[in-house]
């Protein structure tokens, strides 16, 4: 498929590997991976299209939903390559899987990557895979290239990310991270009463190991972006700066109703006049904060909705998404203003309440830079980014300092069968990650 020839370019030239990776860096040179050394994108290629047969569809995708039979046997496919591969292997008490790469100093806290192997029903081959099989591949080039690094690496696999089989999404992650009980966590049932307890007792996944309170280094993860924002650029990296906020509004203008005929214009007090201002001024909030900024008011019931009858009551949502929450609240708080105003002018009673509120997540400075820096090593062409979809690393990012690196995906199509991505860039993203791991866990005069 065009890739790089892999097994010539994985040794270390010049200073060798020792000199290279060795916890007692001198300088920052030597705590960075050797410019020439690539990951092997044949053989991440071919264990990802070995994963994929595992629960494979008949349109090219995949169907592997949490703690099923299928998500046994991937797990047990991945156990098998981590040991293969000189791990050590831990469950936690919610399935967890953490690989572990020994470092120099063992007592340091791991750097950590990872992703999920469950999918959706008609998933693909590349959403959470990639970030398990990609921190793999760093193992087995670390492991190639005999190199050594100050912190330990671990590769995690973080169970029911997809939040297909057992709602809600992330929960295991979030467990770690401690957003969610682990009672809460293990009593998620599916459709027919099944809980994630009963599931991982079942496939044997039900591990011993606490879940999270334990310090980590930094978490890393990578994943197609499952957007098309990348192609468009044509940019083969996305140094991921956090996921967006969200804020949801419901908004009522309480008006009069009267007959459309006899009742002056100078003396109405028409609902759906206030509403479609409210509807300017959204699209004028959200215009306002660009680029980041969407804006949205999606759903609208006009009362009594007649054609011969001033509305009376208006019900509208409004859908706030911004990366920074100043500027969120900025946009909430303007909204709330203008709706007071447009109420006021019209003779509207407003009722103007926030439902729901998602802070935004802001990845790690020092994470985030180490991937940029990977990229910029590679000479690969890449953007800053911001996540509009949830991932494990936005609850593992509570407890760790976290970064995202996405690469394209074909069309921005994901969730869906077709999924696709070019080996090519699935490689370079692992590139990347391979160095912002190393950085990181050789970074430990800098904690
Ligand atoms: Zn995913």
């Amino acid at each position: 498929m065009g890739l790089r020839p892999p097994a010539a370019c994985l040794r270390i030239d010049g200073r060798g590997a020792d000199a290279t990776l060795a916890g007692l860096h001198r300088n920052e040179e030597d705590a960075k991976v050797a410019t020439n050394v690539r990951i092997n994108g044949q053989r991440l290629w071919d264990s990802l299209m070995e994963m994929a047969k595992i629960g494979a569809t008949e349109k090219g995708g995949n169907c592997r939903l949490a703690l099923t039979d299928l998500d046994r046997q991937g797990r047990d496919l991945f156990v098998r390559w981590c040991r293969e591969a000189g791990c050590t292997v831990t469950v936690d008490r919610i399935g967890n899987i953490f690989a572990r790469r020994p470092g120099k100093d063992n007592s340091l806290p791991p750097v950590m990557t990872g992703s999920h192997l469950d999918t959706q029903p008609t998933g693909g081959k590349f959403d959470g895979v990639y970030g398990v099989l990609a921190g793999l591949e760093v193992v087995r080039t670390l492991n190639d290239t005999n190199s050594e690094t100050l912190a330990p690496v671990e590769v995690a696999v973080w169970t029911n990310e997809e939040g297909s089989r057992f709602a809600p999404a992330m929960v295991a992650s979030g467990v770690f991270g401690g957003v969610f009980d682990l009672d809460y966590a293990l009593s998620r049932a599916d459709v027919d009463g099944k809980t994630m307890g009963e599931e991982l007792q079942r496939i044997g996944y039900a591990g011993e190991a606490e879940v999270g309170g334990r310090p980590v280094a930094a978490f890393f993860e990578a994943h197609i972006e499952q957007g098309p924002i990348l192609e468009a650029e044509r940019k083969t990296i996305g140094v991921v700066q956090g996921v967006q906020g969200i804020r949801w509004f419901e908004v009522t203008l309480i008006g009069q109703e009267a007959h459309a005929g006899p009742t002056p214009m100078r003396r109405r007090k028409d609902a759906l006049l206030g509403a479609s201002r409210m509807v300017q001024e959204v699209n004028r909030i959200g215009l306002e904060n660009l680029p980041h900024a969407c804006a949205t008011v999606g759903m609208m019931q006009v009362h009594p909705n007649s054609r011969n009858v001033i509305p009376g009551r208006v019900f509208l949502t409004v859908d706030f998404r911004h990366p920074d929450e100043k500027v969120l609240a900025g946009m909430a708080e303007t909204l709330e203003k203008s709706a007071r105003d447009i109420a006021d002018e019209i003779g509207l009673i407003l009722d103007f309440k926030e439902i729901w509120h998602s802070p935004p997540v802001k990845f790690a400075p020092e994470c985030v830079a180490a991937v940029r820096a990977g990229a910029e090593e590679m000479g690969l062409p890449s953007m800053d980014i911001i996540s509009g979809a949830g991932h494990d690393a936005v609850y593992v990012s509570r407890v760790a300092p976290t970064a995202m690196i996405f690469v394209p995906c074909e069309n921005g199509i994901s969730h869906n069968e077709i999924e696709n991505a070019t080996p090519e860039d699935l490689a370079a993203g692992c590139d990347v990650l391979l160095r912002a791991i190393t950085a990181r866990a050789n970074a430990v005069a800098q904690r």
